[in-house]
């Protein structure tokens, strides 16, 4: 525990009366401090592709000017590296905005099973170049849920690109889901009611158990190098939980290490008017 003492009144020098207050400021150290490692990350995370992309712009105007080899050689990682800090900034910016809007209620009426089915869409070229399936199994009729649709759609976005980021080639990923009578005991708020559960499940190399709790952390990777090879941020986990925590749902990590991981979303129900606020013209 930490304190910081505060002066109120002092009156003398003789000692004859002093008044104190002591405040716990645990927390805000501690955030004080995830604030500033936050921004050593984000600055080094950034530095590395950008150092690269400047060494190969000296090369090409130094020595290898003429050389049309060496052109045809390094544009391409230039563009990489340059592509790998534009999806770095992208993310930030994500985060920052989240994190901006995370205690007004969202109000749309979103339905969960389009949503995911345009994203696995939008992902089957990928899957397809890996000899993976993307299946998605969820009842067109499920009910829907309040949230931001773009919000949402970055949550499952991010899962289900992992998925077949992290699935084992040739292996399916798999989308499933229906309605649970209650929330995992991680959902915030003190009434966890009827949720919609969506699991995006993936046949990869699974996830040792220690790291589990540390995976939504802002650029805690449990391969570094793997990741970055993938073109990962290490940002798309912890996007994924702020976007539920705004939602008052919640992400649950399982995995086994060899058999694969599901990555299992909850969400309170838009007919579940006490879990979430309901949206301006249902009159509240
Ligand atoms: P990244 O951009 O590195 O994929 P994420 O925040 O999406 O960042 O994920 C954090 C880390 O969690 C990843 O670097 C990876 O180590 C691990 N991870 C996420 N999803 C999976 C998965 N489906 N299978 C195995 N590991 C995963």
């Amino acid at each position: 525990c930490e304190a910081r003492v505060t002066p109120l009144s002092q009156r003398d020098t003789d000692g004859a009366e002093v008044l104190l207050t002591i405040h716990d400021v645990t927390k805000l150290v501690r955030m004080e401090r995830m604030r500033a490692d936050f921004v050593a990350n984000a600055s080094h995370e950034l530095r590395t592709p950008l150092s690269s992309l400047l060494g190969f712009v000296e090369t090409l105007m130094g020595p290898a000017r003429d050389d049309a080899e060496a052109r045809e050689r390094f544009l391409p990682v230039m563009l990489e590296q340059g592509q790998r800090m534009q999806r770095l900034v992208e993310d930030l910016l994500s985060l920052s905005r989240i994190e901006m809007n995370e205690h007004s209620a969202p109000t749309d009426v979103v339905p969960i099973p389009d949503l995911v089915r345009r994203i696995a869409n939008g992902l089957e070229l990928k899957a397809e170049a890996k000899g993976c399936t993307l299946a998605v199994d969820l009842d067109p009729a499920l009910p829907p849920v309040w949230g931001d649709a773009d919000q949402l759609s970055q949550v499952f976005q991010n899962l289900l690109d992992n998925a077949v980021k992290y699935g084992r080639a040739g292996t399916p990923v798999t989308v499933t889901g229906g309605v649970v009578a209650q929330g995992p005991a991680s959902m915030p708020g003190s009434r966890r009611g009827p949720c919609l559960h969506v699991a995006v499940r993936d046949h990869g190399e699974g996830i040792a158990r220690e790291h589990l709790p540390r995976l939504t952390e802002r650029f805690y990777r449990v391969d570094r190098a793997r990741s970055r090879q993938m073109g990962g941020t290490g940002l798309g986990l912890a996007i994924a939980k702020h976007v539920l925590t705004r939602h008052r749902g919640a992400l649950v990590p399982e995995s086994m290490v060899g058999e694969g991981s599901t990555f299992n979303v909850y969400l309170p129900l838009a007919s579940d008017t006490l879990a979430i606020a309901p949206p301006p013209e249902a009159g509240s």
